[in-house]
């Protein structure tokens, strides 16, 4: 029985490791250092077929040294997964180094316990270290069973540990009959498979979370694209959406920006003209790039105070278009000002969908551009009274500061 498991441990973890191989071939950082910690288990674990080739002893720090590398591996592919710049390299690269060198004493010493401890510490060590440096960024389910299952590796470790006395003595050469091979072989088999499968999982769901980004996002500003705003707006209650205000918005006389400085600066001025519009954003609303240099912005019911949606939302396409004038000189310089018209609107009561508050901000943008540009003009929603129809603003341009 314990043969089998020997030659089944390796075989699997030389599977997972390829499968990591071909996961990094999508370009997720982390798949290289998974499949560097799948491929040293795997040679950790093959350690006793080489019983012709090597002494008991060579192959026990051989093991040691290759189990301490895979640990080491797999706690940079978790700092990795998890973006964590200050990941302790240098001290999880010592704590590597550290049990290799106590464990090896162990075999100098011809101490069976102190051989295991020694590397059993360092392997919970060295994936203890990143998961605790990993706290609170658990963001997707995947995350989390990926963490849990990394803990159940590290609790295995330090049981193993603890329960020492009873699994193992004597020296070195014991090892094959202890019950600590026993009980490290079926751990290895059913904690490790679960462990790779978990690991394997979060790198394909990286890949997915990347491509379904790449999807919904504008690569030039970060806010969304299309697509992106009408899966966010698909989330959203009804109640939310019935209260709500959009504003339509689109730089003035941008094809002269392009003229005048060429594409690579007109690109810059959009970056900017998206960034005005996030420095502004309130929480739980969300903007977007609908194309070329026209943006649009949901303001969801409550989002701006009390004060009635497309007042507010009024309100904000001001601050907006004066931030990004502003942004936009620094850019350019004082010669070539460069400005933005506004077109904002309520839904109305009994609207259903976005779409006629969109359709009524486009008409309203168009006003602005006729009366002028560089301006905000809010075209009331029909069945709306009071909020959405302030004096000031209703069909009318507000003054450009
Ligand atoms: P108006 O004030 O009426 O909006 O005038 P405009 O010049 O801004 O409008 P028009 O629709 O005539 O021109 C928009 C220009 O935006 C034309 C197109 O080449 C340019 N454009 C569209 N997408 C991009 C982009 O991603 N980057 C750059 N640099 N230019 C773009
Ligand atoms: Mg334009
Ligand atoms: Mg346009």
């Amino acid at each position: 029985m314990n043969d089998r498991f020997a030659f089944i441990l390796p075989v699997m973890q030389v599977a997972f490791g390829v499968a990591a191989v071909l996961a990094g071939r999508w370009r997720v950082s982390s798949a290289g250092w998974w499949a560097g910690g799948f491929l040293c288990s795997a040679s950790g674990f093959a350690m006793p077929a080489l019983a012709l080739l090597m002494p008991v002893e060579g192959r026990a720090i051989a093991a040691t040294a290759v189990f301490a590398a895979a640990f080491f591996c797999f706690g940079q592919a978790l700092c990795e997964h998890f973006g964590l710049r200050r990941n302790h390299m240098a001290l999880r690269a010592a704590i590597a180094v550290g049990s290799t060198a106590a464990s090896a004493w162990g075999v100098a010493a011809d101490s069976l316990r102190l051989h295991l401890v020694a590397s059993d510490v360092g392997c919970a060590l060295l994936l203890a270290v990143p998961l605790l440096l990993a706290r609170g960024r658990t963001r997707r389910s995947g995350d989390r069973a990926l963490v849990a299952m990394s803990w159940v590796v590290v609790t295995d470790c330090t049981l193993r540990v603890i329960a020492i006395r009873w699994l193992a003595s004597g020296g070195i050469a014991n090892f094959p009959v202890t019950a600590y091979a026993f009980w490290y072989q079926v751990t290895g088999s059913l904690i490790g498979v679960a462990f790779a499968m978990a690991a394997l999982a979060s790198v394909m769901i990286g890949v997915l979370m990347r491509y379904r980004d790449w999807a919904i996002c504008d690569p030039l500003t970060g806010l969304l694209n299309r697509r992106g705003f009408d899966e966010a707006l698909a989330g959203r209650s009804s109640h939310e959406r019935a209260g709500a205000a959009v504003i339509v918005c689109d730089i003035d006389h941008f094809k002269a920006v392009n003229d005048r400085f060429g594409h690579h600066r007109g690109d810059e001025v959009i970056a900017q003209m998206a960034a005005a519009v996030d420095a502004h954003l309130p929480a739980r609303a969300f903007a977007a790039r609908f194309g070329g240099e026209e943006f649009v912005i949901y303001l969801p019911q409550g989002a701006l105070g009390s004060g009635g949606a497309a007042n507010a939302a009024a309100d904000l396409a001001e601050s907006v278009r004066r931030d990004f004038a502003l942004r936009a000189q620094r850019l350019l310089g004082r010669d070539f000002p460069v400005t933005a018209s506004f077109g904002v609107s309520g839904v109305g009561l009994g609207e259903t969908t976005l779409d006629p508050a969109l359709r009524r901000a486009d008409q309203a943008l168009y006003q602005a551009k006729s009366a002028g540009r560089n301006c905000c003009v809010v075209k009331a929603a029909p069945a709306a009274t009071g909020p959405a129809a302030r004096a000031g603003y209703a069909g009318t341009a507000t003054a450009p500061a």
